[in-house]
């Protein structure tokens, strides 16, 4: 694959996890695939994301077993396989934060009949921790806690194990300036054509299809794919809360009737400090709120919820991200969603978790064959510029203050 043109079978718009994952996946199957990311990889949703492998808790909440939950069932097993070099992807190479979330709850009776729901909802899924095997973090919680299977990730550290796999076939693309898609008809891509900031040669790809794995990007590249059509998208902001100093490791929901008041994931930033990624309601209830209102919310719901946890010396900062979904009347959607129209296919995860379920449902759309030819397709465009892999929200935020 070298010179200005390039004949490919897939082309891939979006590298975080829904596009990598995929581009693991047909080269695996011996396809002639390119990715096409138009800023860092894992910059959009993925590199933002708790990390957190569901397997349905958080749909079960009341006692109900919706489709949601069956959807993201397998889930935790199967990217258990990955991580363990079972399965393919393998990814060995992602880091792992936990093997399992804690479950706990306040003494409220909404807390209660949550952590049932859960519990009937999972059947024999969670398991009730005793107290003297509980984390430090939860030490003092008064109410019950349980374990529940599903691991924690660091979304970074998958990506680039992802991409550094396949860096020959990823190109960094200007989607305002650089980007033409030529079309034999709406529906119908028969060209891609890129053109480099510094006034070298434009680059052509033809590729039999096209996937837009580009997360909120997608409604605007289905808008020049003449696809609109199948490509309605809904946004659902979230105002993230982070932590960083002193803080014992925790990786868990506190149940709150049918929802998650706090979701907490735990890591550490470069320089050594101990952070925790704050979502759940308080991330939804935080985008009507500035940064300055959600750190002090957030102090108050955290001695609330977390009684033993000494907030003294602690950092607080925020960020702002939107998940980006197929509409569904605002509501997240039940499973993952893959629309095609001619060669064109738009697909969102609506969760990282399901990032294996949507590629199947790809690979079954295009019908790609069963055993891998054994070729190798070479370096595209080996002197184009490749995207760089997105830092950890916590790496990009400047303005941390412990005064709330
Ligand atoms: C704060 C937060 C926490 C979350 N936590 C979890 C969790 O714990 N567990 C879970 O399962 N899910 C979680 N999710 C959901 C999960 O992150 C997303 O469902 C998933 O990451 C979406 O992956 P994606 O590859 O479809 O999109 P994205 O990760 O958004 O990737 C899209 C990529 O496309 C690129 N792009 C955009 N436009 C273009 C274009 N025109 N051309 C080329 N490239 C383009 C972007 O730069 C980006 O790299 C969370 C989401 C958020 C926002």
């Amino acid at each position: 694959m070298h010179g200005d043109a390039l004949a490919c079978d897939i082309a891939i718009f979006g590298g975080g996890g829904a596009g990598l994952w995929l581009l693991d996946v047909l080269v695996s199957r011996g396809l002639r695939v390119v990715l096409l990311e138009s800023g860092r990889l894992g910059g959009g949703q993925t590199g933002c994301a708790q990390g957190i492998i569901h397997g349905g808790f958080k749909y079960t909440l009341d006692g109900l077993v919706p489709d949601a939950a069956m959807s993201v069932r397998e889930m935790p097993d199967l990217w258990r396989a990955c991580l363990e070099g079972r399965r393919s992807p393998i990814l060995s190479g992602t880091r792992v934060r936990s093997e399992h979330c804690y479950l706990w709850r306040t003494g409220s009776l909404r807390s209660r009949l949550g952590m049932l729901g859960a519990r009937i909802g999972l059947h024999t899924a969670s398991r009730r921790v005793p107290v003297n095997q509980r984390p430090e973090a939860l030490a003092s919680c008064p109410g019950e806690v349980a374990r529940i299977a599903e691991p924690v990730i660091d979304p970074v550290s998958f990506v680039a194990e992802l991409a550094g796999r396949h860096r020959r076939r990823i190109l960094l693309i200007d989607e305002q300036r650089g980007l033409e898609l030529v079309m034999d008809s709406p529906g119908r891509v028969a060209a891609i054509r890129l053109t480099p900031g510094d006034g070298g040669p434009a680059r052509t790809i033809t590729p039999g299809a096209v996937v837009f794995t580009a997360g909120a990007g997608n409604e605007q590249l289905a808008t020049m794919a003449g696809v609109s059509g199948i490509a309605r998208q809904q946004r659902r902001p979230l105002h993230m809360l982070m932590a960083r100093g002193a803080l014992p490791e925790l990786n868990g929901h506190c149940v709150d009737g049918a929802r998650t008041r706090l979701t907490i994931t735990t890591d550490s930033d470069s320089a050594g400090r101990t952070v925790w990624q704050i979502g759940g309601r308080i991330a939804e209830d935080g985008v009507e709120m500035d940064a300055a209102a959600l750190m002090r919310h957030g102090a108050e719901e955290i001695r609330a919820v977390l009684p033993g946890v000494d907030l003294g010396g602690v950092e607080f900062s925020s960020y702002r991200i939107d998940r980006a979904e197929a509409a569904s009347s605002g509501t997240r959607p039940d499973d993952v969603s893959v629309a095609r129209e001619g060669n064109v296919i738009v697909a969102w995860p609506t969760k990282l978790a399901l990032v294996p379920r949507l590629a199947e449902r790809i690979v079954g759309i295009l019908e790609c064959p069963e055993t891998p030819p054994d070729t190798d397709h070479g370096v595209v465009f080996e002197d184009w510029p490749r995207p760089e892999i997105a830092q950890a929200p916590w790496e990009c935020q400047a303005a941390w203050t412990s005064d709330v």
